[in-house]
């Protein structure tokens, strides 16, 4: 979201002076270089919402990018598939949306599926040949090439530890170091609520880490599926369900569950971090999310304790997978806001002041939507 953002300001003010600060000694560290990899095509936003609208505009706009700029991408279509008359419903009624939406999507039934994926297993599927695979870790580095070309400055390895909003600047430390930014835009994944924080301003949601845990393939399954793999997913709950996605180098991922993390950037399974975990304890909002789905979180955990139990929600649509086929894999980090009610946000949330805009809230496909979500800041600041 940084580096895109940058780039649209940039489109908007070319020469602008641009510094983006990154604790990381590298760029995508976090969800950005954790993530599925797939530039979403918009089946499941509600018609005419914003995020429905940036990611039908992030699904081109990223494209292009990778074009321009000679990244890997495929266009190899995402198939969800229903495997019971209620997941059918809930396929029917994303078909009319996703048409609504303006989505080239096709209805497929048992045996055109079967035909399409002999490994997988449905009583109905929607096909949707637009959705995409890339690198985003890729992506990130293009787009930080890109915009070192036009002048932007990096402080890589800094940690943003102060912030101070004056009349006419804001005054920014972080690792030793101190500048003076006439308007300064945050975009802090995990870290997003204490940014906002402290800037001063007033932030009544938390992030709750969400880790989403894959496995992966191995090499001699590669060719078992040759589109992504979807569940007809749940609308009560802000994921989409666990999915077989091909990756750009040609593996197969499963995942990823959502299970609470003890640790905002611990990709290790049993990560902990004390600030992190008294972070959630310590607020309401938590324990409401947690009552409320219960039995879903329980059943998460099952999964994420218990490779059987994992491997029994994918066998439901590919029967053939085998407890041999989940090998290890890497785990992402979800930051999710919830609020004080213990809602889920499922939406963008930026704070703005006169001299600062922080976004508090960038879920997922922000990775398909950043380069528009990037033109939509730049805007928004009055570049
Ligand atoms: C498991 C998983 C799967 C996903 N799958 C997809 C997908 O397939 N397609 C899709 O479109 N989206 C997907 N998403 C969502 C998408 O990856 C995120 O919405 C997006 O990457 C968010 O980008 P960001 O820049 O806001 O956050 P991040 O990528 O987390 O970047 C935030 C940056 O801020 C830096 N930072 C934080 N605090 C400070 C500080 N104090 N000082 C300096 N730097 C700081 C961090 O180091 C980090 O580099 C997925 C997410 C996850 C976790």
């Amino acid at each position: 979201m940084g580096l895109a953002t940058a780039r649209a300001v940039l489109e908007r003010r070319p020469g602008a002076g641009i510094l983006v600060i990154e604790k990381e000694d590298r760029f995508a560290a976090h969800q950005s270089g954790h993530n599925s990899g797939v530039i979403h095509a918009g089946v499941y936003y509600a018609p005419g919402s914003l995020k429905a609208h940036l990611c039908r505009e992030g699904l081109h706009a990223t494209i292009a990018f990778c074009r321009e700029n000679s990244i890997p991408y495929k266009q190899c279509g995402k198939l969800i598939v229903a495997t019971n008359p209620s997941e059918q419903k809930r396929i029917d009624a994303l078909y009319e949306r996703a048409i609504a939406n303006g989505l080239k999507l096709q209805r497929l039934n048992a045996e055109q599926l079967n035909e399409l994926e002999p490994a997988i297993v449905g009583t109905a599927a929607l096909l949707s040949p637009e959705t995409a695979i890339v690198d985003y870790r890729e992506v990130c580095r293009q787009l930080a090439k890109a915009i070192e070309a036009q002048g932007a400055h990096f402080a890589l390895g800094q940690e943003v530890e102060s912030l101070s909003e004056q009349p006419g600047h804001v005054d920014i430390s972080a690792g030793g170091a101190s500048w003076r930014a006439r308007q300064l835009i945050t975009c802090g994944g995990l870290q997003a609520d204490r940014l906002a924080r402290l800037a001063g301003l007033e932030v009544t949601f938390r992030i709750i880490p969400f880790r989403g845990e894959y496995f992966q393939l191995p090499p001699s399954r590669n060719d078992l599926v040759s589109h992504l793999i979807y569940p007809a997913p749940d609308p009560s709950l802000p994921f989409l369900g666990v999915h077989l996605t091909r990756m750009i180098d040609g593996s197969v991922t499963v995942g990823p569950n959502a299970v609470i993390g003890f640790s905002r950037e611990g990709y290790p399974k049993f990560s902990f971090n004390a600030r992190d975990a008294a972070s959630f304890a310590s607020f309401g909002g938590f324990w409401k999310l947690i009552w409320t789905h219960r039995r879903h979180a329980m059943h998460e955990l099952k999964g994420s304790l218990f490779r059987s139990a994992y491997l029994q929600e994918c066998r439901k649509y590919c029967p053939e997978l085998m407890i041999s086929d989940l090998q290890p894999y890497r785990a992402g980090i979800r930051a999710q806001v919830v609020q004080a009610d213990g809602t889920p946000l499922h939406d963008f949330l930026f704070k703005h002041t006169d001299r600062m805009l922080h976004v508090c809230n960038a879920p997922s496909p922000a990775a398909t939507s950043a380069i528009p979500i990037g033109r939509l800041i730049a805007e928004k600041i009055g570049c």
